[in-house]
């Protein structure tokens, strides 16, 4: 029989690398690395944060949707969704005749066209257990690049919901990774979870538990319907909590969130009672960790300026972008397009804003010093665009600089 699930990589690597590296390779960075992420021409310097850019599960991610493209040459291959938040990276796939599947107009992915014959990748931050058990039963080969991160909550998420706890998850329950992580309380008929986006909205749960009206249950519910199980019941589902996170989310406010969350149980059951009550695991993953790491580590160097770069819809991106803007000018950019060094101008999506704005006369005309970092769906090649336009903005050829 035909084996129809894959989730470890074909071995095709070596028939791969010359077209990852013509597709996402960076000799400017790769030279800026050598010179210790710093590199200084003239009064402008740039400074690259020491993690940047792909992680590990993006890594994986992609080399295994370019080894699915050499496994079957002759099958139509689809994609559910994005692999990553990347737009460059996605229309790559798209250009190799890797088809997206969208979502319908019902919000659910539409696999109307997926035969037994297809070929389907699963993105780097899963799917439902739902979609996944449609996509089973239409037979089709599944090629699944779900993080090892990712699944690490996953089964964390269950073990809440095979032992009687709510899964309270740090995230953006829209994010498809906070969706498919969600959907895994569904293993147990009794699983339940709820999604809190920020402090604000951890601190509107914990009222409700040291208050616990009816009121205010009704109110919660409203608040949280689109965040929450179907049957969400205040009353009844946050006796027993346990918290997770997205993977990507700022990990000083997950971790503040669960503590808030705990002495709420404690307040309400007792400090002697909370292991009954109570449970957290930080499921930030350490890819997400270093790169926020890294780039509080380059704001204390002597930094004017910031340029983030990364897809506008990619969670870790916007963290960075928001670490970062709380400290210095910020600029988040999808790609070097961005800026116009002939104009002196920077496009950029300033942190919580859905659109974007232009900036004139961005960089000054005196000594500066730009620190750079990017999201975990950012590939090199984009980070040496913008490092070269950058310095192109005072009209400086990097390329002839650095040889
Ligand atoms: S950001 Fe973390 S969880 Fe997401 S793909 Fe990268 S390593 Fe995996």
């Amino acid at each position: 029989m035909e084996q129809t699930y894959f989730r470890k990589g074909f071995g095709l690597k070596g028939q791969i690398q010359g077209a990852l590296s013509d597709d996402y390779h960076s000799a400017v960075v790769d030279e800026v690395r050598a010179r210790g992420y710093t590199v200084t021409v003239g009064d402008l310097t740039v400074r690259l944060a020491q993690e940047f850019g792909f992680c590990y599960g993006v890594d994986r991610a992609v080399e295994y949707a370019y080894e699915t493209r050499t496994k079957f040459p002759e099958r139509r291959i689809f994609l559910v969704g994005e692999i990553i938040h990347n737009p460059h990276v996605n229309a790559k796939l798209t250009a190799m005749g890797i088809e997206r599947i969208a979502r319908g107009p019902a919000g659910a992915f539409d696999f109307a066209q997926v035969t037994a014959q297809d070929v389907v990748i699963l993105p780097a931050f899963g799917v439902t257990r739902e979609d996944f058990e449609r996509l089973r039963a239409l037979g089709a080969v599944l090629v699944d690049t779900t993080c090892g991160s990712v699944l690490n909550v996953w089964k964390r998420v269950e073990s809440y919901a095979r032992d009687g706890f709510t899964s309270v998850i740090h995230g953006k329950y829209q994010h498809e990774e906070t969706r498919a992580t969600a959907s895994q309380v569904t293993a147990y008929p009794e699983g339940r979870y709820l999604v809190v986006r920020d402090m604000d909205e951890a601190r509107q749960v914990c009222a409700f538990i040291e208050g616990d009206d009816e009121g205010a249950a009704g109110a919660l519910r409203a608040r949280f319907r689109a965040a929450a199980s179907p049957d969400f019941d205040p009353a009844r589902d946050l006796v027993r909590v346990g918290v997770a996170n997205q993977t990507t989310m700022l990990s000083s406010e997950s971790l503040a969130i669960a503590a808030e969350l705990r002495r709420a149980m404690a307040g309400r059951f007792g400090a002697g009672a909370l292991r009954e009550h109570f449970r957290s695991f930080d499921t930030i993953c350490s890819a997400t960790q270093d790169r926020q790491d890294a780039v509080l580590r380059l704001l204390q160097d002597s930094v004017d300026v910031v340029v983030v770069i990364g897809g506008y819809n990619s969670s870790n991106t916007n963290h960075l972008a928001a670490l970062c803007a709380e400290r210095r000018p910020t600029y988040h950019i999808e790609d070097a397009g961005g800026i116009d060094p002939v104009a002196g101008t920077i496009r950029h999506k300033a942190v919580g804003a859905s659109g974007e704005v232009e900036v004139p006369g961005w960089l000054g005309t005196g000594p500066c010093t730009v620190g750079v970092t990017a999201g975990a769906s950012t590939p090199n090649n984009k980070v040496g665009e913008t490092i070269e336009r950058i310095f192109a903005t005072r009209g400086v050829a990097l390329a002839a600089s650095l040889a």
